[in-house]
């Protein structure tokens, strides 16, 4: 046995001695973190995503031992510059931190996901797998952090010691699924921890909306804990516009992201994993690989994707870049442009609706003036040939108005990327995504004057809800 296969086996048998909750699991048959009412997905001691996964302790120790094809990390994988977040974000703006981690600046609101500051994602700081490049944002450039938002207690999404280090710094709310807070609160007594069940709806704040859901995992802090804390999604809506954020998932059958995608869908971004899949053998049950998390982006029906979940921590045997090479060539068989799901890098940001500098209005401005401004910007996407008047009416209708000018604009271009040429869209605005560009008309007879769209605007609010024009 070689060093590395000794230190492997040295892990295993720490980590089987590693937590005292879950050897009190044995010897009381008894879940230590979680005791509530059954449901589909949990029997009394353990949950379940409704899959029969058969592999257990001897298919690890296969996997550990046995002839491997494993490609390892380099020490050191640079990484971009790291990035200075802005301490408030309107819109929409999702910097990665590496692996699995980010933060999310949606309308104002600052959300770390599965926050990792910390040297090695395992149970020790003397073993396991180590980062090969720091973390995106440094951790004293992290703006005021509102909330933490944990999908599952593995170690490389659930790391404790950075709980600990924001707890102290913001307070912030930390929101998890079921029986995780039992975990959080063993290191951090006081942490404002919450856990729910997949399906619960939370509010953020007035204009952000959190749903939990489920997706094809497990969990396990050591080894007599499995499946004893539940895993979960997320969908974050803000301000109409939603986000999908897997921390770790399978691709099984992928009927749970087609029944997601329908329920929930259509997402203007999907974050999705696209790291931690080799061996397949071994790994299929619980990571997808490149071209699964493909299949999950569009049976989800969103517009965009960025992939995480590799290039920092070495998990599993594939190389630091293939990831990425793969996710390429998925995409190339699928007839998908690359901009459609880009792998992110530790440090790169994705910015939703990036659109020209706009005035800012004030917030209790007139309806008549907010109006005016909008119908004013409808100008401009009608003259660039953008956006069809069909289009625009759908989107500035009515009770739409109430979000805002910037709420608005960010739907009419939404709308501009999403919709094909004939439905609404110019084709350069569909290949340049997210670029607004002059270009030719699609149909210029669907043209109408802004002053027509005042007057239908006006129309609208006369008439009784129910009654509008769609
Ligand atoms: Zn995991
Ligand atoms: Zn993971």
């Amino acid at each position: 046995m070689d060093r590395r296969k000794l230190l492997s086996f040295l892990g295993l048998g720490a980590l089987l001695a590693s937590s005292g909750a879950a050897w009190a699991a044995i010897s009381r048959s008894r879940n230590p973190y979680y005791q509530g009412p059954l449901s589909d997905h949990f029997d009394g001691l353990l949950f379940s995503d409704g899959r029969t996964v058969k592999k257990g302790l001897i298919d690890v120790l296969r996997w550990q031992t046995g002839k491997r094809e494993r490609e390892a990390f380099p020490q050191l994988y640079e990484a971009p510059p790291q990035d200075k977040p802005p301490a408030r974000v309107e819109g929409a703006r999702i910097v990665h931190l590496g692996h699995a981690s980010f933060l999310y600046q949606v309308s104002g609101l600052n959300l770390l996901i599965d926050p990792v500051y910390s040297d090695r994602a395992s149970p020790f700081t003397f073993l396991g797998p180590r980062r090969v490049n720091a973390p995106g944002v440094a951790f004293d450039d992290l703006p005021p952090i509102d909330a933490v938002l944990i999908t599952h207690n593995h170690y490389d999404h659930l790391d404790i010691e950075t709980l600990a280090l924001i707890h102290r710094r913001d307070r912030p709310r930390m929101i998890m699924p079921l029986g995780n807070d039992t975990i959080v609160r063993a290191r951090i007594p006081d942490a404002r921890a919450e856990s729910h069940d997949w399906d619960a709806q939370l509010d953020l704040s007035d204009n952000v909306k959190l749903t939990l859901v489920p997706s094809y995992h497990w969990s396990a802090r050591g080894a007599f804990d499995r499946r004893m804390a539940l895993w979960c999604s997320y969908i974050l809506e803000a301000d109409g516009r939603k986000i999908f954020h897997v921390g770790d998932t399978g691709y099984h059958d992928g009927s749970l992201y087609e029944r997601l995608g329908r329920e929930h869908g259509p997402f203007g971004l999907a974050v999705l994993p696209i790291g931690a899949y080799e061996p397949r053998w071994f790994m299929s049950d619980n990571h997808m690989n490149p071209d699964e998390a493909v299949k999950v982006m569009l049976a989800l029906g969103a517009e965009q994707a960025i992939g995480h979940h590799w290039g920092t921590f070495q998990l599993t045997d594939e190389g630091v870049e293939r990831p990425p090479e793969a996710l390429k060539a998925a995409l190339q068989a699928a007839g998908l442009p690359e901009e459609r799901f880009r792998p992110m890098r530790p440090g790169l940001s994705w910015t939703a609706y990036p659109l020209p500098a706009l005035p800012r209005l004030r917030v209790d401005v007139d309806l008549e003036v907010r109006v005016t401004r909008i119908v004013q910007v409808a100008d401009v996407f009608l003259e660039e040939g953008i956006l069809h008047d069909d289009v625009l009416r759908l989107e500035i209708g009515g009770d739409r108005l109430v979000g805002g000018i910037d709420v608005v604009i960010g739907r009419l271009v939404h709308e501009a990327q999403r919709r094909p040429c004939g439905r609404g869209a110019h084709p350069e605005i569909g290949r340049q995504r997210g670029r607004l560009s002059a270009g030719r008309n699609c149909d210029r007879q669907h043209r109408i004057e802004p002053k027509a769209l005042i007057r239908r605007l006006d129309e609208q609010r006369e008439r009784p809800p129910g009654d509008r024009e769609t």
